[in-house]
């Protein structure tokens, strides 16, 4: 199985890569931040809960977000393989997705992190604001706040993958196939590796 994390910032362009990642690779998408979107808009409990951490830029709970995503990637027992988008966010939710993989046998493979300044995300992220609907994206507060949570929280995930050589940085600036073709030579290497 080909599983990859696919790591950055908020605006960073996953959601946007990781669209044209599954078709070329054939890969199923597992987005948190799109799974709890469509909970609200569902209006289950579990939109209700996720929703005030979202409003705010907060993190989600952990036990229930790790047993959102593994109940996401039981339900795709065909699968050759993911791309976790958003996922892991905390080093408790990379440790569980290590020890959920390996009952199943198998593993992450790699993370690509894409690299991108402060300044471009909040750019990128008002811009966005303008037409996803996403209350979120609209609010610079909120923005930069969720940016603090990325740095604080979430950017230590990197170390966890990087312990066991599994981390590689990507140029996040460019256009969408510039950086989708960096990611395209990072995974090939990877396969030709493996
Ligand atoms: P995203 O669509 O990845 O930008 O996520 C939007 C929001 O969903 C985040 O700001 C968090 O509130 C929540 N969220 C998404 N993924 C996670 C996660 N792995 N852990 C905790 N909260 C998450």
């Amino acid at each position: 199985m080909l599983n990859i994390v696919l790591f950055g910032p908020p605006g960073a362009g996953k959601g946007t890569q990781a669209e044209k990642l599954i078709s070329k690779y054939n890969l199923v998408h597992l987005s948190t931040g799109d799974i709890f979107r469509v909970n609200i808009k569902g209006e289950t409990e579990l939109g209700k809960l996720a929703k005030s951490y979202m409003d705010g830029g907060n993190l989600v709970p952990d036990e229930v977000t790790i047993k959102m995503l593994e109940t996401e990637v039981d339900k795709n027992p065909q699968a050759e393989g993911f791309i976790f988008d958003g996922f892991p966010r905390t080093t408790t939710q990379a440790e569980a997705l290590e020890a959920f993989l390996k009952g199943k046998g198998t593993t992450i493979s790699v993370m690509l992190a894409l690299d991108v300044a402060e300044k471009e995300l909040i750019k990128r992220l008002l811009l966005r604001g303008q037409d996803s609907g996403r209350a979120d994206d609209a609010n610079e507060e909120v923005i930069t706040n969720r940016i603090s949570v990325y740095n604080k929280q979430t950017a230590v995930v990197a170390d966890f993958y990087s312990q066991q050589n599994k981390f590689q940085k990507v140029n996040g600036i460019g256009s969408v196939e510039e950086i989708f073709d960096r990611l395209c030579v990072a995974i090939d290497g990877y396969k030709v590796s493996m």
